[in-house]
């Protein structure tokens, strides 16, 4: 079977492998330019003022450089960057051990923001507002809120769906950043940064062809660049050309217009199977075996964009462009 590339699910040798590639510095942050106008500002602020940063809510689709930024903003504050993943967080008492564990100016970056439980959720407003716990103690008369100082910490949230976020934990956000896709020729940039991290020597053309069919995302185009680099390095190739590109993207099931197999199945699901649609979210999660939020948040964004599927009150549809696309 190709390798799918889901955006979403990263196996622990992809991360190894991301820690390689990731920006180590902002020049090596390519795009995303209203974001870091933004978060530049505001880290040079807090280091003036010799206080937290601001917190921030990045939000965009997965592989588009949130964790990277996160980064490399604690790097900037001269701070220490805790992880942790929202769904992760289960308990009050585990976001408390977390939040009680952080140092004056600290970075705190929350993945999946939106999944996170809601009273872990309900613990954050008075950390986000006050850098203070409170915590409820016993039940019925004899309960009483404990109330715990934290230091001052910035978070950093990061979200696939803003939209989700509850309006207490949005509003208490001081920024909001939003990620957009990546242009072919900044993907390119991306690309040749990384060639020169792998020793890997590739032509122009080559490269612009990796950058147009990387659904906008550097996380993607870094995948298609690792297996160019093997094929590239089984055929000893001394210069990666159009050859090794189109044997790698045909590897992983990468077509013209940069889409994977699994874009391509709910296309066609959409045209065989509901003659173009409306069709609602439910119903094809339902056919295609898929969850419904991987849908929403891995597939769908860069469907919309390229204009091969549209939302509708009554559902999605096929665009025109898609039907000549797909058989
Ligand atoms: P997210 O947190 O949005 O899912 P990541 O920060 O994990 O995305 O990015 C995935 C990979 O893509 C990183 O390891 C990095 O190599 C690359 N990347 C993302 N954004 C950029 C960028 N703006 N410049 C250079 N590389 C990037």
């Amino acid at each position: 079977m190709a390798d799918r590339i889901v955006t979403g699910d990263l196996t622990q040798n992809d991360r190894d492998q991301e820690v390689q590639l990731r920006p180590q510095n902002f020049s090596e942050f390519i795009g995303q330019q209203k974001v870091i106008d933004n978060i530049d500002l505001m880290v040079k602020s807090s280091i003036m003022r010799k206080t937290a940063m601001d917190h921030v809510l990045l939000s965009g689709p997965p592989g588009l450089g949130k964790t990277s930024l996160a980064m490399l903003i604690s790097k900037a504050l001269g701070s220490e960057l805790h992880l942790v993943s929202g769904p992760a967080i289960e308990k009050k008492g585990d976001i408390a051990a977390v939040l009680t564990n952080l140092k004056p100016k600290d970075v705190l970056f929350i993945d999946e923001i939106h999944r996170m439980h809601i009273t872990v959720e309900e613990i954050l407003y008075s950390a986000m507002e006050d850098f203070r716990l409170d915590i409820l103690i016993g039940q019925g008369a004899s309960a009483r809120t404990m109330q715990i100082d934290l230091a001052p910490f910035t978070l950093i949230g990061a979200t696939t769906r803003s939209g989700l976020l509850s309006n207490p934990l949005r509003d208490r956000f001081m920024a909001h950043l939003n990620f957009d896709f990546y242009e072919p020729d900044m993907l390119a940039k991306i690309l040749m940064n990384n060639a020169r991290k792998m020793n890997l020597v590739m032509s122009e053309e080559a490269k612009m062809q990796i950058a147009k069919r990387s659904r906008g995302t550097p996380r993607i185009a870094n995948r298609i660049l690792r297996r160019v680099r093997d094929f590239a390095l089984v055929n000893n190739s001394k210069q990666v050309e159009h050859k090794e590109v189109q044997a790698a993207l045909r590897l992983l099931d990468i077509d013209d217009l940069g889409l994977d197999s699994m874009d391509r199945k709910i296309l066609s699901v959409m045209k065989n199977y509901y003659q173009g649609g409306p069709v609602g979210i439910e119903a094809l999660s339902a056919t295609l075996g898929e969850d419904k939020q991987t849908i929403e948040e891995v597939y769908e964004p860069y469907l919309l964009k390229e204009g091969l599927i549209l939302r509708t009150p009554r559902g999605r549809t096929l665009s025109e462009k898609a039907t000549k696309h797909i058989v």
